[in-house]
């Protein structure tokens, strides 16, 4: 059967009903990639999957909140939606708005957004609105300005969100069989983090007795896999932009990972929540801790990914180091979004190209020395 989108897949999970209009453009059902290399080079005796959002329909998880807070925003009768966003959310917004054929407002932090991120919201046609502020001033003005007019606020405020960012979840359960051992990955506004550990919640049968694991049995959902337990949730942090570490929001967040350079993260206590329940913690890493493990992941694994996704890895690679995360066990990373998005900071951190005459003898003397 032709695959057309998340909520078709999963609608009987998700806050739908038959007549409503579901605006998709195929997101969700992203790759598990498992890391074939890197395992052995970090010296650890782990299993490695990469949730490679990044192939997402616009590069990046947003998508899957943003099929449904869409959906739901035509449902309701609106005719335009508002975020603010380090980029992805204002791309994710811009797409699925066009794709409805209702107006886009986005307030994105002036000079601090990835070239990529800045090009999708223009082309989409959405109304891109540079306040000279940061993501959490933004996200406090846009709540004040859809409380006032008639706009749909789909930031991941919005429950709707997180609804469809669950999902990622029971992907990842069905590919596996089971959920994995840990869920590692990044945390800026944490409304991730709170959608992973939703969905892994409403996979583990609450009804073993009634039902066994389900055995297409359960009243819940039979065809989908189903997970025997939880895995425990770690959530990385950049070192300039981690209230999670701090126990406390941060007012001047910084970090070279833009998408995650948030103080004041609006799903602070699901966030805690998810850690505390799964037995699981925070870890803060460095840019360029970050920049590395993004670089390793690249050439090692040929997966490109932008650099607050590669913060999760970084994090991860920690906790292999201190053997916080033992060996034997199977990991699930999520990679939020793609690489593409941010092509300044993939240039700046790579060697250059190398500039030879159009000459066969130059370019094999070239080759010669690099083989
Ligand atoms: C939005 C985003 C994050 C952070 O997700 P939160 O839900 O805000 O914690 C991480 N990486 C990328 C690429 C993102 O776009």
């Amino acid at each position: 059967m032709r695959y057309s989108g998340l909520i078709e897949k999963y609608r009987d999970r998700l806050p739908v009903t038959d007549a409503t209009p579901v605006i998709s453009i195929g997101e969700g059902n992203t790759p598990l990639i498992e890391l074939v290399n890197l395992p052995r080079i970090l010296g650890s005796e782990v299993r490695i999957y990469a949730k490679f959002e990044g192939l997402n329909p616009t590069g990046s998880f947003k998508d899957r909140g943003m099929t449904m807070a869409v959906t739901k925003a035509v449902e309701s009768g609106s005719k335009a939606i508002i975020c603010a966003s380090t980029g992805n959310t204002s791309a994710s917004a811009a797409a699925y708005a066009a794709r409805a054929g209702i107006g886009c407002f986005v307030l994105i932090p002036e000079g601090k957004i990835a070239l990529g991120k800045l090009a999708q919201a223009m082309m989409h046609g959405s109304t891109v609105i540079q306040i000279q502020g940061n993501f959490d001033d933004g996200m406090r003005l846009v709540q004040e300005l859809s409380a006032q007019m008639p706009v749909a606020l789909v930031n991941s405020v919005n429950p709707f969100r997180l609804q469809g960012q669950k999902t990622i979840a029971f992907e990842v359960i069905e590919a596996l069989g089971d959920a994995p051992d840990y869920h590692v990955l990044p945390v800026g506004n944490a409304g991730n983090i709170s959608a992973h550990w939703m969905g892994y919640s409403e996979s583990v049968c609450q009804q073993t007795e009634a039902c066994g694991l389900c055995q297409g049995q359960c009243p819940y959902h039979p065809p989908l896999a189903r997970a025997s337990k939880r895995p425990v949730m770690v959530g990385n942090q950049a070192a300039g932009s981690a209230p999670f570490l701090r126990g406390a929001m941060v007012d001047n967040p910084e970090t070279i990972a833009t998408a995650i350079r948030i103080g004041h993260p609006m799903s602070w206590s699901l966030a805690w929540a998810a850690v505390r329940e799964s037995g699981g913690w925070f870890n803060e890493c460095s840019d360029e801790e970050i920049l590395a493990s993004q670089a390793l992941l690249a050439r090692h694994e040929g997966i490109f990914c932008e650099p607050s996704s590669a913060t999760g890895f970084a994090g991860l690679i920690k906790d292999l180091k201190t053997g916080r995360i033992r060996n034997g066990s199977s990991i699930v990373c999520t990679l939020t979004g793609h690489g593409l998005k941010d092509p300044d900071t993939a240039i700046a951190q790579s060697s250059k190209p190398h500039v030879v005459a159009a000459e066969r003898d130059a370019i094999a003397a070239l080759i010669a020395r690099h083989l």
